[in-house]
């Protein structure tokens, strides 16, 4: 027998040229998005202060590719196509019958998959004349990706982060001050919004659901400023399919396609990103399970309602037929600041209301043992949330240990943990418990759904 390639490449001639749009394959279409004062189908004008035409237009595309602008993939060269990796070192750890494969996103020089979308947005919103893009970030990732894309593009950035993820990670701020970005600490006194929820709790440690809220506020109230979201929208989706459809190649390559397909899943686009390609294959007839991996703190498809919710504290943004927990419910502050996002994106949570995709939970101290046990055996640290569906694949590998049965394992390696190594030393010390989310927060949060 030949030995395992341990990291299977491609050039950069094989970067997509097209992005897979999953809407032009779903069995029903997907449910419109509703206007947040109205409550009625929104039309593209009322996302016309915050995105440009071309990002609206592919919100709502059911073409199935969609082509990358030649200007986004002469960028993505700077890091695309990322490695798959066999993951020789972690099967032997635990001495499974299962071939574990990942794609590495964490290559990317803002350390994360965020950079695939945060190009084409940056691209599109200047082409429209835009310049200055306004934002938020939970862990810092996003906002890294989003002032680096700003950079190369030339135009300004404004970033609300987090309180939480502000005080825990102060070096994810300096690294976007570096990229030339403002950031700002969120609850803030900028806007209307910010100073609401700092009246009722001044020590509020902030959540996603109040920093969109800002952002949005501070796009619609000025005339050269957009707003970008790095996850849960359509078109955040469909740029992300880059990872799925080079992975798929790149596995082809050794002969080899998934059993099972796992990322993890805050606002689920690395998940959907890595998934969606294959499940083009599925809507074919193939086989293949694709299982999303979310907080255990902040379980939005293993916990929440799918109904229609608003996407922000302050109810600004569209309203969105998704799987949630409630537009005011406050995760706990665990660490992995990417997965406390109370919603999920739309298009993920149909496939998943309409059984094409599974889901599964994780308390914190399980997420560091795997992420432990793959820094030890693999070398990368990896993003706390990208631990969660490091997890998911040991499970796996372990299921098929235990059934004596072969099983081709591939998940994403969403971005590395070098940030979050504050995160790793309280778990090293003891010092990092399982948070459980309250029941009682997320019975009420639930009961203030808007009635549609
Ligand atoms: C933001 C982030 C996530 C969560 O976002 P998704 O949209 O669910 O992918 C996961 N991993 C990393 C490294 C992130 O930066």
């Amino acid at each position: 027998m030949s030995e395992p390639i341990r990291k299977i490449m491609l050039d950069e001639k094989s970067i997509p040229t097209a992005w897979y749009n999953v809407q032009a394959d779903m069995p029903n279409p997907a449910e419109p998005a509703l206007h947040p004062g109205t409550l009625q189908p929104l039309g593209p004008a009322d996302l016309t202060p915050l995105f440009p035409m071309e990002l609206i237009k592919q919100e709502v595309s059911t073409e199935r590719w969609v082509e990358i602008p030649e200007e986004v993939r002469e960028l993505y060269k700077q890091w695309r196509p990322t490695p798959v990796y066999r993951a020789t070192g972690l099967e032997k750890l635990l001495d499974t019958p299962a071939k574990i494969y990942y794609k590495y996103e964490g290559t990317s020089p803002a350390g994360s998959h965020k950079l695939n979308t945060a190009l084409p947005q940056a691209y599109y919103n200047k082409a429209a004349g835009i310049k200055r893009l306004a934002t938020e970030t939970g862990a810092g990732q996003w906002g890294s990706a989003l002032s680096l894309a700003c950079t190369f593009f030339g135009l300004e950035c404004v970033v609300y982060m987090v309180k939480v993820s502000y005080n825990q990670k102060p070096y994810r701020k300096a690294f976007m001050q570096v990229y030339g970005a403002e950031v700002i600490p969120s609850p803030s006194m900028r806007t209307a919004s910010g100073r609401q929820v700092l009246e009722l709790n001044p020590d509020s440690p902030g959540s996603l659901g109040i920093a969109i809220s800002e952002a949005v506020e501070d796009a619609v109230s000025r005339e050269d400023t957009n707003y970008a979201l790095g996850s849960v929208l359509n078109h955040v989706i469909l740029h992300q399919t880059v990872i799925g459809l080079e992975a798929k190649a790149q596995l082809a390559m050794v002969d080899e396609y998934p059993d099972v397909v796992l990322g993890c899943c805050g606002g689920g686009s690395n998940f959907a990103g890595i998934a969606f390609p294959f499940l083009a294959d599925r809507f074919q007839g193939k086989k293949v399970r694709l299982v999303a991996v979310e907080p255990d703190a902040c379980p939005t498809l293993t916990k929440g309602v799918y109904a229609y919710d608003y996407g922000d504290l302050a109810k600004l943004t569209p309203v969105a037929k998704m799987y949630t927990l409630g537009h005011d419910f406050i995760p706990p502050g665990f660490h992995s600041g990417g997965l406390r996002y109370h919603g999920d994106s739309p298009l993920v949570s149909q496939l998943y209301h309409e059984g094409f995709l599974e889901a599964q939970a994780y308390g914190q101290r399980t997420i560091f043992e795997a992420a432990l046990a793959f820094a030890r055996s693999e070398g990368i640290i990896p993003a706390p949330e990208s631990a969660h569906a490091i997890a998911g694949a040991i499970a796996e590998a372990k299921a098929a240990k235990e059934a004596g049965e072969a099983r081709t394992i591939l998940f994403c390696l969403s971005g590395h943990g070098i940030f979050d190594l504050g995160a790793y030393e309280a778990y090293l010390s003891g010092g990092l418990k399982d948070v459980p989310y309250s029941e009682e927060a997320l019975a009420k949060s639930l009961n203030n759904l808007p009635k549609v």
